[in-house]
């Protein structure tokens, strides 16, 4: 996946966070560069960034929001994707029920709450890209 560094000036500046409508701020880890909620700290990652950034050491400090938090914006349902719009799907670990993240099956970025990155990548993540294309497929 080439990395475009223009894409995200296209978008009419900051992305607004999914769940609560607020900015987000571009946040830089190694050489990935995500989104974080400046309301209720929600991540998002662009395609596969996640999956990148589950493999460096110290990503998971990216990820600072409060999970009591997290978990109340959790309950936010029927978002949209940030950068393309369209309705996101809400995605279950397989192996831990409890983590839930949204993922845009167009551009396949994901949101997560506050928390649930953190979560995740310590509970090692499913290959989620692998399963929602086998979704699609059907
Ligand atoms: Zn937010
Ligand atoms: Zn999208």
């Amino acid at each position: 996946m080439p990395k475009n560094p223009e894409s995200k000036q296209d978008r009419e500046g900051l992305l607004r966070c999914p769940k609560c409508a607020s900015p987000m701020q571009p946040v830089v880890h190694q050489d990935t560069e995500v989104d974080r909620c400046t309301n209720c700290q929600g991540l998002w990652f662009d395609l596969l960034e996640h999956e990148d950034l589950k493999r460096d050491d110290d990503s998971e400090n990216l990820d600072l929001g409060d999970a009591a938090k997290g978990k109340t914006m959790d309950k936010v349902q029927d978002i949209q994707c940030p950068v393309c719009r369209t309705a996101m799907l809400k995605m279950i670990d397989r192996d831990r029920k409890d983590i839930h993240f949204e993922a845009c099956a167009t551009c396949y970025g994901v949101f997560f709450d506050a928390g649930e990155f953190r979560d995740w990548k310590k509970h090692h993540a499913f290959d989620w890209l692998k399963s929602l294309l086998a979704r699609e497929r059907k």
